[in-house]
């Protein structure tokens, strides 16, 4: 059904009400079949539970026999938002390059700011990283400094030392980018992260940073871009200009957020811009679609980070 969708306003307006959107979503998360969240037992013959003789969505697991709805264990759990205006929401954060404001998508789906807040928070939490697998072939990798730069950057940078920068480190292959907050860029720290995330054999592409220079005891082949003036391109072509593209995007996407964001929200942002460019090859439906079957928790922040912050 809905590969045939043109557009999100053609789903939506087959989505009415309650019912639909439920049936919708167990449709998308189940393929129709219920799955119990606590045993992972999937039957068709669930007990479906009614109130009022009117079934509701909730089930009672033939195996384990506990109660389940599709939204249980997922980033909808115990919230009071109907479900079309979290599918809005969905759509609105993914399809807007920039991302979203919460006083934006507050007007846009008629909830206080604070909700749309809630929501949006929600939605970062559940853009993992986690699932795109590890980097092989050529992987760009640079660091970065976020909370304004030294030089010529005065109205971000006031009062702010190099000290409280935030380091992010970037790893970019062809079809996708990692981006992680660090607690500093010395060498043990960015082999953790490469050796994590790279296959053997890879070739590695960084600066000429000091944190580099044991990368090929670790197996790679390691390709250095001494930067210099008129100079971003190595003697055998090799060069950062992807993953430096990916900072100015980042760094133009948080400009209004500069000089207050702290780590554990950059780490949220950085995942939301990796997520968009690691899905750019879809349309605005694949990517609602995508989102909505992959699986969703409330995830915490020091899951997220892996323990950096
Ligand atoms: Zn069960």
């Amino acid at each position: 059904m809905i590969h045939q969708m043109k557009s999100f306003f053609s789903l939506m307006k087959s989505l009415p009400d309650k019912k639909s959107c439920r049936e919708f979503l167990e449709e998308q998360r189940w393929n129709g079949v219920p799955v119990c969240p606590h045993c992972g037992y999937i039957d068709e013959h669930h007990y479906k539970l009614t109130f009022f003789e009117e079934f509701n969505g909730l089930y009672k697991c033939r195996h384990c026999r506990k109660r389940s709805t599709v939204t249980s264990g997922t980033m909808f759990e115990g919230s009071n938002i109907p479900l079309d205006k979290w599918f809005y929401a969905i759509y609105l954060f993914l399809s807007h390059k920039k991302g979203i404001s919460s006083l934006q998508l507050s007007r846009d789906i008629e909830v206080t700011q604070k909700t749309a807040w809630f929501i949006l928070n929600r939605i970062r939490y559940n853009l993992m990283r986690e699932g795109i697998g590890n980097h092989e072939g050529i992987v760009q990798v640079d660091e970065t400094y976020i909370g304004g730069k030294s030089k010529g950057r005065f109205k971000f940078n006031r009062g702010r030392s190099m000290k409280q920068k935030i380091p992010v480190v970037g790893l970019l292959s062809d079809d996708k980018i990692h981006a992680y907050v660090v607690s500093n860029t010395k060498g043990s720290t960015l082999e953790f992260i490469i050796a994590g995330l790279v296959e053997d054999g890879t070739t590695v592409v960084t600066d000429s940073w000091g944190g580099y220079h044991y990368i090929s005891d670790f197996g790679y082949t390691h390709e250095v871009v001494e930067h210099g003036i008129w100079k971003y391109v190595n003697e055998r072509g090799f060069h950062t200009n992807g993953i430096e593209g990916f900072w100015s995007h980042l760094k133009r996407g948080l400009k209004g957020i500069y000089h207050s964001v702290r780590p554990k929200h950059l780490q949220m942002y950085c995942d939301e811009f990796a997520y968009r460019y690691n899905t750019r090859k879809m349309d605005d439906i694949q990517r609602f679609i995508q989102f909505l079957t992959k699986p969703s928790e409330r995830v915490r922040y020091s899951e997220l980070t892996c323990g950096f912050i």
